[in-house]
């Protein structure tokens, strides 16, 4: 699934296309995009919005429009928009949606899992929706050490579910969690809330570090991932964890191992990542390491 850095990526290229252009007409082939709406419906309210802004909150692309409308776009597992020139477009099976713009260039979104979203939300509708679904923002400047150590205060879950969670943290999933834990040598199936003032610092440039460097490479293509010129990431190539399952790590040669926590295919360096913290270790035997596996699983 595209997570911060894909969409990100996808905006990036987005903006120029989009903004100041009119959707001079929309077709939307697919109700499932839209659903509960109605897909007619949909598209004929998009017809003659004119875009002012292409934005992102965690994995949403959010459409503005100058009557105050958003469209928010979601891609789930394998959405992507496409940027064409004219309007004549190579037969596609798995094209659900298509937007001609006033300049003559078409968008063209294709989905071959058919998870994606499209909503078009009313003015006054757009920051509750998102404010509700979507927390902090891990690349803003105002997102500090001290303010990730509020997020996870008082969660009961392992650190891996939480960093998951898009509440709290907007933008993070599988991939870019395994890679941040890796970058701040902390095991997944820690305690979200149990991590001191170091540990949340190297937590938080680890997050950043993973995210920056995704959004270096455009993201990662995995299954469907395209940018809108049809290109695609190259993150792929450089990830230190994820997929690297018997692979030495990058920094001390231990093969990469493999579980699940929180449900999700999860990768690691057992030494780099130990589940107890080294000085919990030697000091207490009895610090309860089993019962967050369990809870966390
Ligand atoms: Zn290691």
């Amino acid at each position: 699934m595209p997570e911060l850095p894909e969409v990100e990526s996808v905006r990036r290229q987005l903006e120029p296309a989009l903004v100041g252009r009119r959707f001079e007409r929309v077709v939307i082939d697919d109700g499932r995009l839209v659903r509960p709406n109605d897909p007619a419906e949909v598209a004929a309210e998009l017809q003659g919005e004119r875009v002012a802004a292409v934005e992102r909150r965690g994995k949403y692309l959010v459409v503005r429009f100058e009557s105050g409308r958003a469209l928010l776009i979601h891609l789930r597992m394998t959405g992507n928009l496409l940027h064409l020139p004219g309007r004549s477009l190579p037969d596609d099976p798995h094209r659900r949606a298509l937007v001609a713009l006033d300049d003559g260039s078409t968008v063209a979104y294709r989905d071959v899992r058919r998870f994606g979203t499209w909503l078009l939300l009313e003015p006054g509708e757009v920051e509750p929706y998102l404010s509700a679904k979507v927390g902090d923002e891990p690349l803003d400047a105002l997102f500090t050490a001290a303010r990730l150590g509020e997020r996870l205060a008082g969660r009961r879950t392992s650190l891996k579910a939480a960093l998951l969670d898009q509440r709290t943290l907007a933008g993070m999933g599988n991939i870019y969690v395994d890679e941040a834990l890796w970058r701040a040598r902390l095991n997944p199936l820690r305690a979200a809330a149990g991590l001191d003032r170091v540990e949340l610092r190297r937590l938080h440039g680890g997050i950043r570090a993973a995210l920056e460097h995704g959004l270096a490479r455009q993201g990662s293509t995995l299954r469907d991932y395209r940018l809108p010129d049809g290109s695609g990431g190259s993150m792929q190539d450089e990830f230190r964890v994820y997929g690297r399952g018997g692979e030495p790590c990058d920094r001390c040669g231990t093969p990469i191992a493999r579980t699940k926590v929180a449900g999700r295919t999860t990768w690691f360096c057992p030494t780099c990542q130990p589940e107890e913290p080294p000085q919990a270790a030697r000091s207490s035997s009895r610090r309860p390491s089993r019962s967050s596996r369990q809870s966390s699983v």
